[in-house]
């Protein structure tokens, strides 16, 4: 079973992002850029499922500009076997995306295709299931177990207040969540290697998608600046503050 894994390059989850003086977006000049967190843990599952005998192939697939190559080459150095970038300028939205990655899927006919349930820039949360509404196949998302029993995936997913195992018949759609594992470092030998591995570079036309966006971006805001906190004297001097200036109680 071949296992297609879909990463996307964001903002390193250590930098504090800033926002353009115009308010127009976030600000991505000179900025430390790496792979979104969700999609780290997807490559890792999609590893282990190889290393375990279950998958036999580990593909990935990023969309954007030629920056990308960069996180394709880190997932290669984790343990992927072979990289395609569809190569966009603008960063599409969403359902371009999900459409773009059906193309990929008819193409390669993974068994698996594993997302993150987020990407951390956008906080979107839908590709997935775009994904998997597109080629009408199951999904389970928010995965904190995937699990392959012959031509079936039982995945358990995080829900409010607990866990829900489903099983799903195969090709299926699985998106990750925090605690489905710990993804590993990448070791330099293995970096080297993956200077090696190949990286295919194809564009929307030739999977012949036109990539648009019904969404316009209007305005991006930092959040309000936390005001520094104050030592009390007393407990009493806490409640008088809690009960009169920040009135909680
Ligand atoms: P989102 O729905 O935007 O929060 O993203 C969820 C997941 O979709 C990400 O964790 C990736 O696995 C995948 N994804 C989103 N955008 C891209 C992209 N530009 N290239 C490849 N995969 C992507």
């Amino acid at each position: 079973m071949k296992v297609l894994v879909a990463v996307k390059r964001v903002i390193d989850y250590n930098v504090k992002v800033r926002v353009k003086a115009d308010n127009s977006d976030v600000d991505l000049a000179n900025v430390k850029m790496a792979l979104n967190p969700f999609c780290e843990i997807a490559i890792e599952e999609a590893v282990r499922l190889k290393e375990a005998g279950t998958a036999s192939e580990v593909v990935v697939v990023s969309i954007g500009s030629k920056s990308c190559e960069e996180q394709i080459r880190t997932a290669l150095a984790l343990g992927v076997d072979r990289g395609i970038r569809i190569d966009t300028e603008e960063g599409p939205d969403s359902l371009s995306v999900a459409k773009l990655l059906a193309k990929v899927v008819e193409k390669e006919a993974p068994g698996m295709v594993i997302l993150g349930k987020q990407a951390i820039d956008s906080d979107n949360n839908q590709t997935g299931q775009m994904l998997a509404a597109l080629l009408d196949r199951p999904q389970g998302t928010f995965a904190s177990e995937v699990k392959v029993e012959g031509d079936n995936v039982q995945v358990t997913r995080e829900v409010d207040g607990g866990l829900q195992t489903v099983e799903l018949a195969m090709p299926a759609i699985v998106t990750t969540d925090l605690r489905l594992n710990e993804p590993r470092y990448a070791s330099l030998p293995n970096i080297m290697k993956a200077k090696r591995k190949p990286l295919e570079v194809i564009s929307p036309d030739d999977l012949g998608v036109t990539v648009s966006s019904n969404i316009s971006l209007l305005r991006v805001e930092p959040p309000a600046e936390r005001q520094s906190g104050i030592r009390v004297g007393s407990v009493d001097e806490l409640v008088e503050k809690l009960r009169n200036e920040a009135k909680v109680i």
